[in-house]
């Protein structure tokens, strides 16, 4: 099926002053756009047009690396605007997911810890993420559009480091926008949705 740019879930302004409307024009309108732009145009034809976006990321990686990078990005970014909200972030977590921090990363602030060092270290472009790997929690980093999917992990929170995320509001300060976006952005209800559905 063909991709779409959904809406963001919330007004463009809303994430200030973490996430700048400025941002979110660029990054959504200009940046996921073409995505799915893209990504269409190189669906058509590939023999997996009928899929789900889920399907056309794992079967084009490796093979199809157009469409891969355009299908992988469009379903990052899909839920990275889900995984930000107004009044975001902090460390009130719905219960079956801090007690899963808790056994599986070693409680919120060593998860905090890794997954702005996972992002910070992640060379270039690319994402950081927790992901739920044989029933497990992980923190995981990977470059340019990949995600967990291909690592036969399911991705239940992820940060965008590209700098097309940050640099009109960080400029190149990548440890001020994870740590703003663990403390003031992140939408914990959809990361414990996310989680139900990867532990279904
Ligand atoms: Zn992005």
């Amino acid at each position: 099926m063909a991709f779409e740019l959904p809406d963001l879930p919330y007004a463009y302004d809303s994430l200030a002053p973490y996430m700048s409307a400025e941002t979110l024009e660029f990054h959504h309108d200009k940046h996921h756009n073409a995505y799915v732009t893209n990504g269409n145009k190189l669906l058509e034809g590939s023999g997996l047009e009928g899929k789900s976006l889920e399907e056309v990321v794992v079967a084009s990686h490796g093979k199809n690396a157009g469409l891969f990078n355009n299908a992988a990005q469009h379903y990052n970014h899909n839920h990275f605007w889900n995984w930000m909200k107004k009044d975001g972030g902090g460390n009130k977590l719905p219960a079956k997911l801090q007690a899963a921090i808790d056994s599986d990363l070693g409680g919120f602030d060593k998860f905090k810890a890794d997954f702005v060092a996972a992002g910070l270290t992640q060379f270039g472009s690319g994402w950081c993420w927790i992901a739920v790997k044989d029933g497990k929690l992980e923190i995981m980093k990977t470059p340019n559009g990949e995600n967990p999917l291909i690592h036969g992990a399911k991705p239940i929170l992820g940060c965008d480091v590209w700098e097309h995320s940050y640099y009109i509001d960080y400029r190149n300060a990548r440890p001020k926008y994870l740590e703003a976006f663990v403390d003031d952005l992140i939408n914990w209800d959809y990361v414990a949705e996310m989680f139900e559905s990867a532990t279904a």
